[in-house]
Formats: C-alpha cells, sequence, structure tokens
C-alpha cells in the first residue's frame, strides 16, 4: 500500500518530528471538507444528522433515497430505550431510475401516507431525510412535510442532508434545526430546576447510568436529547434550567442556540476516566448554584472514586508503557481518551477525530508528547502509516477502524457504534480498563505480528 501523504493532506496532520514540518497541534487546518480521493473515515452529512435524530424513541425516520443509504440504520448504533421501539425501524423511499428522472416527491408523500395508514402506533413524529441524489434532483422536501402535518396535525420535519453538500458536523448541526423546529413551539414553559442531558446517545445504557449518578446528587433531569428520548420527554426541555453537553461535536450548537433563543445556559461535560467524571459532576453542580448538591457531588465522586482505583491500581503494572491510538469522531471524548491512558500509564502515540475543533487540537497538543502525531479527519493510508510508524499496541475506534487494526495485527478498542458495553461514568472506566487489558495482552497478537497489508 502506498502511504505517503496527499499533499493536500499534509496541513491536516501534525507529525513534527518526521518531516522538520512544524504544523503544531494548535495550528491543524480542521472543520473543512475532505479532501477528494483521500478516502476520508469520516461519515458523511446524512450520518450526521441521522446519528443525533435516531436515539429518539418514538419518531419514524424516513430516509428520501436510495434503499443503500437506509442501512444505517438502529443495528449500527446500539442507543437503548426504556420505552417504544419505534427507532429500530427504519423506513426508504427506495428512489429507482424513473424516480430520479420523473422527481421522488409523490413517492414520498405515498410514503408518509402509508406510514399514517399502517403504523402502530399512530405517528406523531416523523423525519424525513433528503439524501444525496434528492440534493441533485431538487424534491421539493420542505413542501411535502408541511403539507403532511397540515393532513394529519402531527410533525414533519424536512432533513436536508445530501451527503455530499459538507462534513459530518454540517449534519449534526441539521440535526440540531430539526430538534429547534421541534421544540421551540413548546418554548413558553414555566423554568423548573432539573437539566437537559445533550449529545448522549444512551449507547450500551451509558445514559442511564448519568441520569442515576445526577438524580442521586440531586439534579433532576428534565430531558434527554437525544438519547433515550421521545417527542413528550423532548418538547418539556424549554423548561430546564441548564443543560450539559455531553458529545460537544454533535450538541454544542443545539446548546447555543437553546441559550439564546430558550434562555437555557449550557455547561460541558465528559463522563469517560476518573478525572473527567469527576470534574464534571462537580462542574454540573457548581452551576446549579447549590451548596449542598456540590457537597454530595464531591462525596459521591469520592466514594466512587475510591471503589475504581484498586481496579485501575489491579490493572496498571500490565499496561503501563503501552502505547494507544485514537480515532474518534470529536475532540473531547479524544482528550477524555488521552486522560485515561495517562491515568493507566499509557502513552498515545496518535490521535485523530472526525470532526474536531481548533481548540480542541489545541488541548491535545499539550496532553501528548511532541512525537505524537495529531490528525484531522483522516484516512485510512495515513492511520496504518502513523500507527505502524509509532509502534500502537492498541487503536481506540470505531466500527470503520476496527478490520483496519486486525488486519495490522493491532489490538481493537470499540469506544463507538457497535460495542454492547457502557464505557461511560465510573462503572464504564471498570470495563474500559478491563478491555484495553484484555485486548492488548491477548495471546493472539503473538501469532499475527509480523504480517502486513
Ligand atoms: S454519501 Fe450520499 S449516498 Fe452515501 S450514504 Fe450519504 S447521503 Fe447516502
Amino acid at each position: 500500500m502506498n502511504t505517503s501523504i496527499l499533499k493536500e493532506r499534509e496541513a491536516s496532520i501534525s507529525d513534527r518530528r518526521e518531516r522538520g514540518r512544524r504544523v503544531i497541534a494548535a495550528d491543524i487546518s480542521c472543520e473543512r471538507e475532505s479532501v477528494s480521493g483521500a478516502v476520508s473515515q469520516r461519515a458523511c452529512v446524512y450520518c450526521g444528522a441521522r446519528v443525533v435524530l435516531n436515539p429518539i424513541t418514538d419518531a419514524y425516520h424516513i430516509v428520501h433515497g436510495p434503499i443503500g443509504c437506509a442501512s444505517y440504520t438502529w443495528d449500527i448504533r446500539g442507543s437503548l430505550t426504556s420505552g417504544a421501539e419505534m427507532f429500530r425501524n427504519s423506513f426508504s423511499t427506495d428512489l429507482r431510475e424513473t424516480d430520479i428522472v420523473f422527481g421522488g416527491a409523490k413517492k414520498l408523500t405515498a410514503a408518509i401516507d402509508e406510514l399514517m395508514e399502517k403504523a402502530s402506533p399512530a405517528p406523531r413524529l416523523i423525519f424525513v431525510f433528503a439524501t444525496c441524489i434528492v440534493g441533485v434532483i431538487g424534491d421539493d422536501i420542505e413542501a411535502v412535510c408541511r403539507a403532511a402535518e397540515a393532513k394529519y396535525a402531527i410533525r414533519v420535519i424536512p432533513v436536508k442532508a445530501p451527503g455530499f453538500s459538507g462534513t459530518k458536523t454540517q449534519g449534526y448541526k441539521l440535526a440540531c434545526d430539526a430538534l429547534m423546529t421541534l421544540i421551540l413551539p413548546h418554548a413558553n414553559q414555566e423554568k423548573r430546576f432539573g437539566i437537559n442531558i445533550l449529545g448522549d446517545y444512551n449507547l450500551a445504557g451509558e445514559m442511564w447510568i448519568i441520569k442515576g449518578y445526577l438524580e442521586q446528587i440531586g439534579i433532576p433531569v428534565i430531558s434527554t436529547i437525544t438519547g433515550d428520548s421521545s417527542y413528550e420527554k423532548l418538547i418539556q426541555a424549554p423548561s430546564a434550567s441548564l443543560n450539559i453537553v455531553q458529545c460537544a461535536g454533535s450538541s454544542a450548537y443545539l446548546a447555543q442556540r437553546m441559550e439564546s433563543e430558550l434562555g437555557i445556559p449550557s455547561v460541558r461535560v465528559s463522563f469517560f476516566g476518573i478525572e473527567d467524571t469527576t470534574a464534571s459532576l462537580l462542574r454540573v453542580a457548581e452551576a446549579t448554584g447549590r451548596d449542598d448538591i456540590l457537597n454530595n457531588a464531591r462525596r459521591f465522586a469520592a466514594e466512587k472514586t475510591a471503589k475504581i482505583m484498586p481496579v485501575i491500581e489491579k490493572y496498571k503494572p500490565r499496561l503501563q508503557g503501552k502505547k494507544a491510538a485514537i480515532f474518534v469522531g470529536g475532540g473531547f471524548k479524544a482528550i477524555s481518551l488521552i486522560r485515561q491512558f495517562n491515568e493507566l500509564g499509557m502513552e498515545t502515540v496518535v490521535v485523530g477525530t472526525q470532526t474536531g475543533k481548533k481548540d480542541e487540537y489545541e488541548t491535545i497538543g499539550t496532553l501528548v508528547d511532541g512525537n505524537a502525531v495529531i490528525l484531522d479527519d483522516a484516512n485510512p493510508a495515513e492511520l496504518e502509516r502513523f500507527m505502524t510508524e509509532k509502534n500502537a499496541d492498541i487503536l481506540v475506534g470505531g466500527v470503520k477502524e476496527r478490520p483496519l487494526a486486525y488486519k495490522l495485527g493491532m489490538a481493537f478498542c470499540d469506544h463507538n457504534h457497535e460495542r454492547k458495553h457502557p464505557l461511560a461514568g465510573f462503572e464504564g472506566i471498570e470495563n474500559f480498563v478491563k478491555e484495553i487489558h484484555s485486548s492488548i495482552n491477548s495471546p493472539v497478537w503473538k501469532y499475527v505480528k509480523g504480517y502486513s497489508l
């Protein structure tokens, strides 16, 4: 495999030692469209929008486009529900050649009518996603959605997300706009003491863990956006007094809009690792302005830390000195992971994200050794090259990175789509440490090391 770096990609890589260039982390080129032909690991605009909206458990999601786009379903995103299961279905207009020539709007109208006729329970909220080909042929999905809302007196919200129309971040923004379209008609509610959790998608039930922590220290949770959420819960969000933002990449924009249009301030949180989980609990408690809650948070975090430390101490001797590579969606998660590896005495030698921002890369630059490689919007060739050069022992990534690690004979930890065990909160720390240990120290690697692509 040719692993030379494309010239247009050089500004997105901080690799100080190798070529004598001085692209420092804070100067990394990011938040821009992928380089043509670079085979980016990043998902498309539509996928970005779907990832945010799909966990709404009682919503119906119609993908207006070819059937291939609809393959992005609940099955590749293990978001759990305590109520409705509608979101586990996927609906598509399955556009064919004739629809593309003559237009697909009628087919979309027919799909909504069919859902209203046959779906049980009857839909109250439908999202219609326009994918690439609809962006090309120009179906007026807004008009179709408006007509359906008038006909059925339900919410039918268009999400114009052709995959080619920007980056995954643009998809996040479109989803946030769709959520505001849903929430804004319910803006005039009395405020009450309680928070909304933004940007947690309840993968493997993680949102339930965090919600439990907050409730134990005395903070009620009003709405979760969007893990384990429902139409009824979402429209209560304007009554909250505070938003906490877990996945800033996908939800910082929603938090900004909710602050300026609904007067709800926000704090950023990350519940990955001891340091960030503790700091987040204290930050949220401080933001409530209540001393009793702050004391509860301090006590709670101290007790949980005391319980988890023996687990860290047990596995640390077998992990100390190992080298980690990270490629995840957002910069904030990458930062938490680097801190977790630091807690285990491991070194992060490669770190990249799909949608990291300048300030996040700047923080990453302060947490890793000067020789670590930092990449924005990486592709498989770059990951292979740098993980090999830096002798990484394990890659932490998502479903798209897993085959790359295994083909290189490298341990892997899924920190994204498919995993079935929580990695957030103190319970998640235990799972994470055990998984890193069992993957890195598996005897299998001594039989496959030495093979290369
Ligand atoms: S890039 Fe376009 S065609 Fe591919 S999944 Fe995304 S919206 Fe669909």
